[in-house]
């Protein structure tokens, strides 16, 4: 592994009746709050008249941006900022899923800004300070609750990119499983699919002498793959949600990575597709992922292997290490299908004519990825593979 440094200040409190945390954590930060939630599924499932309930036994004075859309929107942004603004926030208080939190993170830094908070997505600047953040998480997915990274689009030149700062973690973030029972089928399919992209994300890398973290990678992606058949027919379980809420958060809090660099491609080209199609994250996880994992196998199909023995069970007596690797992103590709989750861009009627488009987006920033730089051709290919 390499040398590191490892920074996580975010309070984590974890359980059934943990929301009512709320009244000793908000006065630390002020009184005046801005809550920030979705497009309704919190007053639907009773949470937003708890949360509501909860701030007024603090004496909160509580300013409300509801409407934040999955893949959340610059111009969301920018409300929320004015918000700040005017009313002199001293906490933001996000309470949904990961579109949630990350617009929420946006925000905080935003409102602290003279310019546009889009200036830090295209690295154009460095935040310097930002309003401290408390999160209710609804929806196990991207780990935003404890980390410090959030994804915005920029609708005006659809563009989805992502950001992250030291100063974007959350304070503290909330997280009762219960709060996740209301998730949909097809929402919780495509969280567990992010949850395992995220691992896979840091499992393929190029550090040798890695053993600790590969076994926590390990370990999540066969959860997951035990744990998903069970949760989808069985929404309401609140031992198989709570199982699923505590992989998502470790699949990206940096806990399981320390000392290696993971790739980040498959979310680079990922973004690009949510960027013109606006698709579900995961959904376009779960299309992408094994085409951009028989695309690289090559580079090191040990490693590939390895994957296919210690999570997918594939007996690799008699095969070479990429027969043995290539029959695991085939059970990849079967147990994302077998729950649910897309496997072709065509399964969302997208057909190859923003190919060069998206493959211009994905390379805003050059070459990409750690596992293998990725050129612009190559997202092609991997698009191409995708259709
Ligand atoms: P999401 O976009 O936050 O939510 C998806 C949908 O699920 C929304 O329609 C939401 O409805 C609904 N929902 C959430 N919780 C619910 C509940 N308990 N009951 C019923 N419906 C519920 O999904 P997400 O996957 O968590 O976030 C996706 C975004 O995060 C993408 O933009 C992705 O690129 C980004 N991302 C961020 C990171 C990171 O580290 N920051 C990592 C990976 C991906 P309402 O709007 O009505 O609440
Ligand atoms: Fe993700």
């Amino acid at each position: 592994m390499g040398p590191f440094e490892f920074y996580n200040p975010t309070k984590l409190f974890f359980g059934k009746g943990k929301l009512s945390t709320l009244k000793t954590e908000v006065p630390k930060y002020g009184q005046k709050v801005l809550l920030v939630y979705g497009g309704g599924s919190i007053k639907r499932s009773g949470l937003y008249d708890q949360v509501v309930s909860l701030l007024g036994e603090c004496g909160a004075e509580v300013t409300e941006l509801s409407g934040v859309e999955p893949n959340p929107r610059l111009s969301t942004v920018h409300q929320g900022v004015e918000l700040c603004r005017k009313h002199h926030i001293d906490l933001i208080l996000a309470v949904g899923g990961g579109s949630v939190l990350d617009c929420s993170k946006a925000i905080a830094v935003g409102a602290k800004y003279e310019g546009d908070m889009w200036d830090f997505v295209e690295r154009k600047a460095v935040p310097q300070n930002a309003l401290p953040l408390g999160t209710v998480l609804t929806m196990a997915a991207t780990g935003s609750e404890m980390n410090g990274g959030s994804v915005i689009t920029n609708e005006a030149t659809k563009e989805k990119m992502g950001w992250g700062s030291k100063l974007a973690y959350p304070a503290f973030s909330i997280l009762d499983p219960v709060h996740t029972f209301s998730l949909p089928k097809d929402q919780t399919v495509y969280g567990m699919v992010d949850i395992m992209s995220h691992v896979l994300e840091h499992y393929f890398h190029l550090d040798t002498n890695t053993p600790i973290q590969d076994g926590f990678c390990e370990t999540i992606l066969r959860t997951v793959i035990e744990t998903a058949p069970k949760l989808i027919d069985d929404l309401e379980n609140f031992e198989l949600r709570e199982t699923i809420m505590y992989c998502g958060t470790m699949a990206l809090n940096d806990m399981i990575s320390m000392g290696l660099r993971g790739d980040w491609a498959t979310h680079n080209i990922e973004h690009a597709v949510s960027a013109v199609y606006d698709i579900p994250h995961g959904g376009g996880l779960a299309i992408l992922f094994p085409n951009w994992m028989t695309y690289n196998i090559d580079v090191n199909p040990e490693r590939f292997k390895r994957l296919a023995v210690n999570v997918f069970g594939v007996d690799e007596a008699g095969k070479t290490d990429k027969e043995a690797g290539l029959e695991g992103i085939q059970a990849l590709r079967d147990f994302w299908t077998s729950i649910g989750a897309p496997s072709t861009l065509a399964d969302y009627d997208i057909d190859g004519s923003d190919i060069e488009v998206m493959a211009d987006k994905a390379v805003r920033f050059g070459p990409f990825g750690n596992f293998r730089k990725l050129q612009r051709e190559d997202a092609v290919e991997i698009y191409k593979m995708s259709l």
